[in-house]
C-alpha cells in the first residue's frame, strides 16, 4: 500500500486544478501583456482569476499581487515594510521563533540591515497570543509577522486578536496563511489582516505560484525588477496557466472546507489517539488548536531519519519536520521552540493528511507505525540504556 500522508509538504493536483490549466497551455497562450486578440483573452483570464482569489480573502482584486509561491510572498511583504519602516526609523519587527524559514531567513537578512527582531516565544503549545504581541510593541515597531497556521506542529495562532491589537497600535499585520489557506476560513477585513501570504501547491494547485494580499495604502516593493506586470510591483510575464489553476483550486477548496475538514478530523483523531498509544512518545503542539490534517509525534529512542526510510519502505510517505529542514541534520526549529530536547526533537514524525486520504490508509498507519518504531528502538544503543535505567525517559 502507498499512502501519501505528506500533505503540508505538498499536495497533489486536483482535477479540476489540471483541467483549468490546460486552456492556458494550449489554446490561451499568448502573453497578457501583448495588444492582439489572444493577448487580450490572456489579460482577462488573469483579471477574473485576481477577481476570484480576491474573493475568496473578502478583498479587492487590486489588493493582490501574483508570486511564484508562498516563499516569494512571504520576503515581498516583509521587505516592503522593512523598507518603510527604515525611512521612518522605524527598525523593529515582531515574529514569532516557529515560523516558516521565509520568515525566519528573511528576518536575519533584516537583522544584518540593522533591524531588531523579537522572535515570540510559542511555549509548549506552540501558540502566541495577542497579549504577548501587545506587550512586545514598541514605538519604533514596524511590522508584526506571525503565521496563520504552523507547518510543522498545525498548531492555529490567534489572528483575528493579533490583527486587532496591531490595528489599535497602528503597525502593519502580515501573516503567512501558506497552511491555512484553503483549509480554515480567512477574510482580511474581519480578522484585522494587512498582509497575507498563500502558495497554491498546498491546497491542491500547481507548484510555483502564489499570491500576496495587501491591503491598500500600504506600499509594496519590488523583488524583481522588470516589466509593469502586477501593476509594477513584479516583474515577469505572468504565470498565467498556474494562476488561473490556483484560482480554480482555492474556490474549490473553499466550497468544500467543512465537509473535508470534517473528514479528515475524523481520521486525523483516530490516528493520532492510536499512536499515543506507544509508550515514551508524545504530540507536539496543542491538540485543539491545530490544523484538521496535522498529526506530529517524538518518540524517545529512536532518530527520525531511520523512522523515515523504513516508513518509506512500507510506502508511507512521512516527514521529520518541514521537507526544508530534512537533509540537514539539525533537530527542527519548531520543536526546539516548544521546547523539546535535542534528543526528542530528533525523533519527531510528521504526518498531514487530505482528503483523499482514506479510513484502510489509517488502519494501515496504525499497523505499520507502532511496529516500525518498536523494530527501530530494539536496534537503539539508546533505547537500550533506557530501559536498563542508565538513562532517565523524558517523555
Ligand atoms: C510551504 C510553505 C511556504 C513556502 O511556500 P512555497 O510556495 O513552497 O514557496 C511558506 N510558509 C509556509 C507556512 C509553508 O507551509
Amino acid at each position: 500500500m502507498q499512502v501519501y500522508a505528506d500533505n503540508a509538504a505538498t499536495t497533489k493536483m486536483s482535477k479540476k486544478a489540471i483541467d483549468a490549466m490546460i486552456p492556458y497551455l494550449e489554446g490561451v497562450y499568448a502573453n497578457p501583456s501583448s495588444l492582439h486578440t489572444p493577448g487580450q483573452e490572456a489579460a482577462e483570464a488573469l483579471m477574473d482569476a485576481r477577481e476570484r482569489v480576491a474573493k475568496c480573502f473578502g478583498c479587492e482584486a487590486r489588493e493582490i499581487y501574483f508570486t511564484s509561491g508562498g516563499s516569494e510572498a512571504d520576503n515581498q511583504g516583509i521587505l516592503s515594510v522593512a523598507k518603510k519602516g527604515e525611512r521612518l526609523g522605524k527598525k523593529h519587527i515582531i515574529s514569532t521563533a516557529f515560523e516558516h524559514h521565509a520568515v525566519l531567513h528573511t528576518l536575519k537578512k533584516l537583522e544584518k540591515q540593522g533591524f531588531e527582531i523579537t522572535l515570540l516565544d510559542v511555549g509548549e503549545k506552540g501558540l502566541v497570543t495577542p497579549e504577548q504581541v501587545k506587550e512586545a510593541i514598541r514605538p519604533e515597531t514596524c511590522l508584526v509577522t506571525v503565521m496563520y497556521a504552523n507547518n510543522e506542529i498545525g498548531t492555529i495562532q490567534p489572528i483575528s486578536g493579533i490583527g486587532k491589537v496591531c490595528r489599535e497600535a497602528g503597525v502593519i499585520f502580515h501573516t503567512d496563511a501558506v497552511q491555512a489557506a484553503g483549509h480554515l476560513k480567512i477574510d482580511v477585513n474581519e480578522q484585522n489582516i494587512d498582509m497575507l501570504s498563500i502558495s497554491a501547491h498546498k491546497f491542491h494547485g500547481p507548484k510555483g505560484v502564489g499570491a500576496l494580499y495587501v491591503k491598500k495604502g500600504i506600499v509594496v516593493h519590488n523583488l524583481i525588477e522588470g516589466g509593469a506586470q502586477e501593476r509594477g510591483k513584479r516583474g515577469g510575464t505572468e504565470n498565467i496557466a498556474g494562476i488561473c489553476s490556483m484560482a480554480t483550486a482555492l474556490e474549490d477548496a473553499i466550497e468544500n472546507m467543512d465537509k473535508n475538514n470534517e473528514k479528515i478530523l475524523k481520521m486525523r483523531n483516530r490516528l493520532m489517539d492510536g499512536l499515543s498509544k506507544i509508550p515514551h512518545s508524545i504530540i507536539n503542539g496543542d491538540k485543539e488548536m491545530r490544523l484538521s490534517s496535522n498529526v506530529n509525534m517524538c518518540f524517545e529512542g529512536i532518530e527520525g531519519e531511520s523512522l523515515l526510510l523504513m516508513l518509506d519502505m512500507e510506502g508511507i510517505c512521512a516527514s521529520s519536520g518541514s521537507a526544508c529542514t530534512s537533509g540537514s541534520l539539525d533537530p527542527s526549529h519548531v520543536l526546539l521552540s516548544i521546547g523539546r530536547p535535542h534528543e526528542i526533537a530528533h525523533g519527531s514524525l510528521r504526518l498531514s493528511l487530505c482528503e483523499y486520504n482514506t479510513e484502510e490508509e489509517i488502519d494501515y498507519m496504525l499497523e505499520k507505525i507502532p511496529y516500525v518504531v518498536g523494530y527501530l528502538r530494539n536496534m537503539s544503543p539508546v533505547w537500550r540504556d533506557l530501559e536498563e535505567g542508565k538513562r532517565n525517559h523524558v517523555i
